[in-house]
C-alpha cells in the first residue's frame, strides 16, 4: 500500500511538472508582453493584496513576458488610470481596459490564466458566431462581472467578458469584481449572486452564459437566453454526441471512447452539473470526504484523457434521422447517436418575489453566493440532502442560517440530520414560504405554519432554496420523446428512448439521483450504444421504434 501511495505522489509530481512545462511552452510562443500594474493602498496590506502578489509571482515564473509594477493609490499612475480601490490589478493597460478588483484566487485563477494567454496572444479567440455579433457593437460597453473564488460558474462568464474586451479594445472596458474584496460595490449593484454581468450599468446576465449568448446580451444591452446560430456552422462527424457534462455524461464519454466510438460531449454551463456546487460529498466510494468541485475536476481531467468536451456551447436543436444532426450555438454535429445526459435544474418555490429578487438575496447556490452572507441572517428552504448539506456549509462559513421545511421530518439522510441538530441550527418545521419581500434586495419573508394555520413574517437577508430539481427535458420534449408521469425521460431499462439512436442517462431519467448512480447509468448507456451501433436494434423497427417484422 505504501508503495502505491509513493508511486501516486511521484506520478502527481511528474504530471504537475509536465503541466508547468506545457504552460511555459505556451507562454514562450505568445507574441506580446503581458505587463501587470498592481495598485494598493499604502499601509493597507490585506489578504487580497497579499494573494495578488503570490499569484502573480507564481505566474511570472512561467514567463519573463509577464512583468509586474506596483503603485500606491496616491501615485500619479493611479490618477492616470482612475484607480480608487485597493487592490486593483490592470492587465496590459497600454492595450486593453481590463481591471481586476480583488485577487484571482481559487476558481478565478483559471480566469487569470486565460486572460494572460489571450492578452499575450493579442487575440480574443471568440467563435465565428460571436465575432459576427461583436461586429455589430458600435458604441462603448462598460462591463462589470461580479465573481467569487468559490464559484465554479464564474470563470466561464468572466472569460466571455475578457474575450469581448480583447476583441474590441476601443469599445469594451471590463472590471472583474471579487465580491469578497469589494462587498460595497456588490452591494451598490445589489449583486448578491455570482456570476452577475452588467454592461453600462444594465444587468445583462445572471449565471454563466454560453459565449454567443453573452455577446448577444452585450450587444443588445439586455439579458438574452438563446442564440440561434447562423447556418454556416462548422461540422463535426462523430459516432456519439453526449449532451451534458455531469457525472453521467463524463462517464459515458470515457466508456464510449474506450469502446472505440468517436465521441463529443457538449455542455452549455459548468461541467459537473449539480455536483460542481455541492459543498461536500461523503458518499462517493473511494473518497471519504471530497469537495463537489474537486470531484468534478478529477472526473473532468479523467474524461479529457479520452473525449473532446465542447464547453460553454448550448445545444439548440436535434434533428432526428440517420444521421442525427445536433446543432449547437457554434457548429453542427453529424452523429450516429445522441445521449441525453442533461441532468436536472433547480426547482423553484414559485412564490411572489422569488423571481424578482433572484440574485438580490434569493439564491440556489450556497457555494457561489454563501460568502456574501457571512455574519448575516439567511434561511435555507428544503428538507432533502441538498438543503441540509448546504445549511451546514453556510453555518460553518459563519452565516447565521435557519432551515425552513414544509413537513415535520427531514428527507435527508440521518447522518446529515444529526449534524444539523449537533450544531444547533434552528429548524422551522411545517413551515412554508408564501412570499419573499424586499424593494432592492430581500429583507423579509412571509411564512405560513401549515399545522397551526398561522401566518407571520421573518426578517432575513437571504433565502437559499434547495427544494430538489426538475429534469431538464426541453430537448427530449422537442424530439417528441415519452416522459414518465413525474416528467423524466422514459427509457427501456437499457437507456434507449423510443427514437432509434437517442438515449438517456443520469438524473434526467429519475431514479435515485446519486452521483454514483449517475456514473453507473452513463457507463451502461455507453455500452448499450456501442452494442447498438455494432448491431443496430432498430434495423427492423419503424420511426417510432415499433417492430416491423
Ligand atoms: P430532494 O431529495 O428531492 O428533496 C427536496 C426537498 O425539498 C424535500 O424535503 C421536499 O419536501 C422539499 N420541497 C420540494 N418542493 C418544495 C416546495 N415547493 N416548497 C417547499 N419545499 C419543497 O432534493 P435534493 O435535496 O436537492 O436532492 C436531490 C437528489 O440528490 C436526491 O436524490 C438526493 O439524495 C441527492 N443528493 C445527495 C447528496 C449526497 O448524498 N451527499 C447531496 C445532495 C443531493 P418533502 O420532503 O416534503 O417532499
Amino acid at each position: 500500500m505504501q508503495d502505491t501511495v509513493n508511486t501516486d505522489a511521484v506520478q502527481n509530481e511528474m504530471a504537475n511538472e509536465a503541466y508547468i512545462q506545457q504552460l511555459k511552452a505556451t507562454f514562450d510562443q505568445l507574441p506580446n508582453q503581458i505587463p501587470l500594474f498592481l495598485f494598493t493602498a499604502k499601509g493597507h496590506e490585506d489578504v487580497f493584496t497579499h494573494a495578488n502578489r503570490q499569484i502573480i509571482r507564481a505566474f511570472r515564473e512561467l514567463s519573463p513576458k509577464i512583468t509586474l509594477r506596483e503603485y500606491d493609490l496616491d501615485h500619479e499612475m493611479a490618477h492616470k488610470y482612475n484607480i480608487i480601490h485597493s487592490p486593483t490589478l490592470l492587465i496590459a493597460p497600454d492595450r486593453y481596459a481590463i481591471r481586476w478588483l480583488g485577487a484571482p484566487m481559487g476558481e478565478e485563477a483559471r480566469t487569470f490564466l486565460e486572460i494572460l494567454i489571450l492578452v499575450g496572444l493579442g487575440k480574443s479567440g471568440l467563435s465565428d458566431q460571436s465575432l459576427n455579433v461583436a461586429s455589430r457593437i458600435d458604441s462603448a460597453r462598460n462591463i462589470k462581472i461580479f465573481v467569487s473564488p468559490t464559484c465554479p460558474y464564474c470563470p466561464q462568464q468572466a472569460v466571455n467578458a475578457v474575450k469581448a474586451a480583447v476583441e474590441l479594445p476601443d469599445l469594451v472596458s471590463l472590471e472583474l469584481i471579487d465580491i469578497q474584496s469589494e462587498p460595497e460595490i456588490a452591494n451598490q449593484y445589489a449583486a448578491q449572486s455570482v456570476p452577475q454581468a452588467f454592461a453600462n450599468d444594465v444587468l445583462i446576465g445572471q449565471g454563466a452564459q454560453p459565449e454567443e449568448v453573452f455577446m448577444l446580451s452585450l450587444q443588445k444591452l439586455e439579458p438574452q437566453t438563446i442564440f440561434i446560430p447562423e447556418s454556416d456552422a462548422e461540422e463535426v462527424e462523430t459516432d456519439l454526441v453526449i449532451v451534458g457534462g455531469g457525472p453521467a455524461g463524463l462517464t459515458a464519454g470515457i466508456y464510449a471512447v474506450r469502446s472505440g466510438l468517436r465521441t463529443a460531449i457538449i455542455e452549455r454551463e459548468a461541467l459537473g452539473g449539480q455536483v460542481a456546487t455541492t459543498p461536500i460529498v461523503e458518499n462517493y466510494p473511494g473518497f471519504t470526504q471530497v469537495g463537489g468541485k474537486t470531484l468534478v475536476d478529477i472526473m473532468v481531467s479523467h474524461a479529457l484523457q479520452y473525449v473532446q468536451i465542447f464547453q460553454g456551447e448550448a445545444v439548440v436543436d436535434i434533428e432526428h434521422g440517420q444521421p442525427i444532426i445536433v446543432t449547437t450555438s457554434r457548429r453542427r454535429f453529424i452523429s450516429n447517436s445522441v445521449l441525453l445526459a442533461t441532468g436536472a435544474s433547480h426547482r423553484h418555490l414559485n412564490v411572489p418575489g422569488e423571481h424578482r429578487l433572484g440574485g438580490r438575496g434569493v439564491s440556489y447556490c450556497s457555494t457561489c453566493d454563501g460568502p456574501l452572507f457571512k455574519g448575516k441572517k439567511v434561511v435555507m428552504v428544503g428538507g432533502g440532502n441538498s438543503a441540509v448539506t448546504e445549511a451546514l456549509y453556510l453555518f460553518h462559513m459563519g452565516v447565521n442560517v435557519s432551515l425552513i421545511h414544509r413537513r415535520d421530518n427531514l428527507r435527508a439522510q440521518d447522518f446529515l440530520a444529526t449534524q444539523l441538530e449537533g450544531n444547533n441550527i434552528p429548524v422551522y418545521w411545517n413551515t412554508e414560504i408564501k412570499e419573499i419581500k424586499g424593494a432592492e434586495r430581500v429583507n423579509e419573508i412571509v411564512v405560513y405554519n401549515n399545522q397551526t394555520g398561522e401566518t407571520s413574517t421573518m426578517q432575513t437577508d437571504g433565502v437559499f432554496i434547495a427544494v430538489g430539481y426538475t429534469p431538464a427535458v426541453d430537448l427530449a420534449v422537442k424530439l417528441g420523446l415519452e416522459l414518465t408521469e413525474d416528467g423524466y425521460i422514459q427509457h427501456d431499462g437499457k437507456h434507449r428512448t423510443k427514437l432509434p439512436g437517442i438515449y438517456s442517462a443520469g438524473d434526467v431519467e429519475g431514479g435515485y439521483k446519486q452521483i454514483v448512480t449517475a456514473t453507473g447509468q452513463g457507463a451502461e448507456a455507453a455500452m448499450t450504444i456501442f452494442e447498438d451501433l455494432i448491431n443496430p436494434y432498430w434495423m427492423n423497427k419503424d420511426e417510432k421504434g415499433v417492430a416491423t417484422g
